[in-house]
């Protein structure tokens, strides 16, 4: 049975129940990475949120249509990957340059999403393979009278569009008519006509456009990736919290100029992930990387379950303790999985005082998709899980559960997996470790880092972990 399930709406500052557009389906749109650099954990807290939205859909048995951007083409981007370009290079050695490091990136990022065991999106569009989308896209705002030229460079009209400033709840008396913005991120006080498509700057890679040559805007890239991908209605779309405004404010600016109708029903975003108080960012110098945490002896997925196990519209505060503790708690899980999975030795008590565990199971059950439907409410649904451990725990001493009944936990416990991705069964476990090892080499091997693409081989021989390319030209594995 298809479980309905509620999220909170920025849009309308509601929790909501997500009604899908099309039956049983399920089209998600989260903005992905900018690649010029390893993504730090507070990033990483966001995809994870994502991941659990998505597989939440899933275990509740909907279609999930997943599209995750990458952003290759990007202030910060161009910023880092023509600096030691001479100022003479060609336009193609500048596009080389940025190529080269976000395809490094894109690499790295993608192992670390494999690493975290988070599901590969659908559709995985790069900006720079979709720029005549997005030159027509502003095209189209053109001519409805919502962009203008300015010195090459094209700009929306925010005064154009009624409803602009809806999902970052602006005060459209503070905005400033007329005055606009050229940069990617600015702040709310500044509210401003914002820029689709940037004039080439000296030093800079370019596209050619009826413009002129230029660059798209950061927040064109998502709006045209978007309808080009999961068409002119999405179910949901999400981000961090700081992608609210501009990013997402100017998204539905964009799309929804063009489209003259809805575009996305329910708008989800993530809270921070904090170091002492201060969100956790690149340019304060307060983060970890995944591999930082990994050379540490942190296992990811207690890093997974850490960030997981904590409701994600609530600021998290990383710590050592806290992921100590996620430790501990996947511990319990797993003892328990592993006893439930052996053949039990009845305690010798007497029948009468034994509890009925299906009846445990089934309220645990209940508890944890009431919990996960009432906006990912992820401690309550945990909370479940263990409640149902002790119980069943104490009965087990008592009189020992039967087959069937283990059977049945066991059940449970893959259902509630499906979600968490933290507790899978044994033989499971080695298969998606596996799986994301072969992601991960094939994503190296794409992004040409041959020095990880062999590390990875490595890792997966001294596993015992043979792969086999076949001659249809797909790869498979066995165990020596
Ligand atoms: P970026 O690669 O900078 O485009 O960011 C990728 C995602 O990480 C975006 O959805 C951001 O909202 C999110 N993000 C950035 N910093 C944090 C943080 N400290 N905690 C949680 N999410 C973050
Ligand atoms: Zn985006």
């Amino acid at each position: 049975m298809r479980q309905s399930l509620s999220l909170f709406n920025t849009l309308t500052r509601r929790v909501e129940p997500v009604v899908p557009i099309a039956e049983g389906e399920i089209s998600l749109y989260t903005c992905g990475p900018t690649v010029y650099n390893f993504a730090h954990i507070g990033n990483l807290r966001t995809f994870l949120f994502q991941d659990l939205l998505k597989r939440t859909f899933q275990a509740a048995g909907y279609r999930v249509r997943h599209c995750m951007n990458i952003t290759d083409v990007e202030d910060k981007i161009i910023r880092d990957s023509q600096a030691d370009l001479p100022a003479v290079a060609s336009n193609q050695d500048r596009h080389s340059a940025m190529k080269a490091l976000t395809d490094r990136f894109t690499a790295i990022f993608l192992e670390d999403l494999g690493t975290l065991q988070v599901l590969q999106a659908d559709y995985l569009p790069k900006a720079t393979d979709y720029i005549p989308e997005m030159i027509r896209l502003v095209q189209a705002l053109e001519v409805k009278g919502l962009a203008y030229v300015r010195d090459g460079s094209v700009y929306y009209r925010i005064a154009g569009l009624p409803q602009y400033g809806c999902l970052a709840h602006l005060d459209r008396e503070g905005m400033q008519a007329g005055a606009s913005v050229d940069a990617d991120e600015y702040e709310r006080d500044s509210v401003t006509d914002f820029v689709l498509w940037k004039a080439a700057k000296p030093g800079e890679p370019s596209w050619d456009s009826p413009w002129g040559p230029g660059r798209p805007g950061w927040h064109i890239e998502c709006s045209a990736m978007g309808m080009e991908l999961l068409g002119p209605r999405v179910d949901i779309h999400s981000g961090g919290v700081d992608l609210i405004f501009p990013h997402h404010e100017n998204e539905i600016a964009q799309s929804e100029g063009c489209l003259g109708h809805r575009w996305v029903n329910h708008w989800v975003h993530g809270e921070f992930l904090m170091v002492e108080g201060q969100k956790m960012a690149k340019s304060l110098g307060n983060f970890f990387t995944l591999r930082d945490l990994v050379a540490r002896g942190v296992d990811p997925i207690a890093l997974r379950y850490a960030i997981q196990s904590n409701h994600y519209r609530k600021v998290l505060n990383f710590s050592f303790e806290g992921l100590r503790a996620a430790e501990n708690a996947l511990k319990r899980i797993r003892a328990f999985r592993k006893r439930m999975e052996g053949q039990g030795q009845a305690g010798g008590g007497p029948w009468a005082e034994a509890l009925d565990p299906l009846v445990r199971l089934d309220q645990a059950r209940q508890a944890f998709w009431s919990a996960m439907a009432d906006d990912l409410n992820t401690p309550e649904a945990l909370a479940a899980i263990f409640t149902l451990i002790s119980d069943l725990n104490a009965q087990d001493d008592h009189v020992a559960l039967t087959h069937s009944e283990r059977g049945s936990v066991l059940a449970f416990l893959d259902e509630t997996d499906a979600v968490f991705a933290a507790w899978p069964h044994e033989a499971a476990n080695l298969e998606a470790e596996v799986e994301g090892l072969i992601e991960a080499r094939r994503a190296a091997k794409a992004g040409k880092n041959w020095a990880e693409a062999d590390r990875l081989r490595d890792q997966l021989k001294a596993m015992g972990i043979i792969l086999e390319d076949r001659k249809d030209g797909s790869s498979g594995w066995r165990k020596a």
